[in-house]
């Protein structure tokens, strides 16, 4: 009778086993639909504000190839990763999308005004994950290539709930109100140090150049850009699992700064703004309290 025990026992065990492996694997396959929110300063070869701040002159158009190039590298590293369902936002200012250069197994946003939160069209609780490519450091990194926050001719900065915080936690924030977690980043080195310093070490970022100063970077050729690009894309996808959404304390106080361009030869002058946002979606469009002056 005790030997009928041990085995009933073990067997126990064995299924106990097998449902814990069906339901890691289950979570696995549902890994797969993918937001891949974009930005053009942090593409390779991108290093000064006439490629990204003009729209359809030469240097911005070649800069829009060089962000299609990377953008179609990362999208065959999530796909070969496991990713079924992609949607790429077309996330800087004047808009880079090509169409003729679309890398198949992808859907593209793109155009505007469209509708969502900082204009993450499409953006709900139903992906499994959110990798930003092309992003850049924020206002006032002295490393980083084409630093600034939203606004890079009056140099807007952000404080939420006293924390400075770029483009990248904006984002974060936002995909981390839907629930879903950040999993990989790409621009300069200083973008990626500013990734790992706000998510993590887990975080995947791949880096496309080393920046000098605001508009000077050393710059790493597109064919090893690329290759680490589908690299990271595929690895991030198994993180997956282990990354949580990122959130802070809501509601969150809000300070803001920006220069309002002065007359003549006066300098700028820099207004503040305190307000507060009642959750994530409202971190750009915040409730206003005070103004200075
Ligand atoms: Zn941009």
């Amino acid at each position: 009778m005790k030997y009928i025990h041990k085995i009933a026992g073990k067997l126990l065990w064995l299924a106990f086993l097998q449902a814990f492996i069906a339901l890691t694997a289950s979570t696995q396959l549902s890994a797969q639909k993918i937001y891949v929110n974009t930005d053009l300063e942090g593409i390779s070869g991108v290093y000064k504000f006439a490629q990204t701040r003009e729209k359809d002159t030469p240097l911005n158009i070649q800069a829009c190839e060089y962000f299609m190039g990377d953008l179609a590298a990362v999208i065959r590293g999530l796909r070969d990763g496991g990713a079924r369902e992609i949607i790429v936002l077309d996330g800087h200012g004047s808009q880079c999308v090509i169409p003729h250069l679309m890398e198949p197994g992808a859907r593209y946003v793109t155009g505007l005004p469209r509708p969502g939160a900082g204009n993450l069209s499409e953006l709900d609780s139903t992906f499994d994950a959110m990798v930003m490519i092309g992003f850049h450091a924020m206002m006032g990194t002295p490393d980083g290539v084409l630093h600034h926050t939203q606004s890079s001719r009056t140099e807007n900065r952000y404080w939420y709930n006293g924390v400075e915080s770029g483009e990248l936690v904006q984002n974060a924030l936002i995909a981390g109100h839907y629930g879903v977690p950040l999993i990989m980043v790409t621009g300069d080195e200083a973008t990626c140090r500013e990734a790992r310093h706000f998510f993590g070490e887990k975080i995947v970022t791949v880096a496309t150049k080393k920046g000098f100063s605001r508009e000077s970077a050393l710059l790493y050729p597109f064919e090893e850009t690329r290759k680490a690009l589908y690299d990271g894309a595929k690895r991030a996808m198994s993180i997956i699992a282990s990354v949580k959404p990122y959130k802070i304390e809501m509601p969150a106080k809000v300070k803001m700064e920006y220069k309002k361009p002065a007359e003549g030869n006066a300098s700028p002058e820099v207004v503040t703004v305190e307000g507060v946002a009642s959750d994530a979606l409202h971190i750009l469009q915040f409730e206003r309290l005070r103004q200075d002056p």
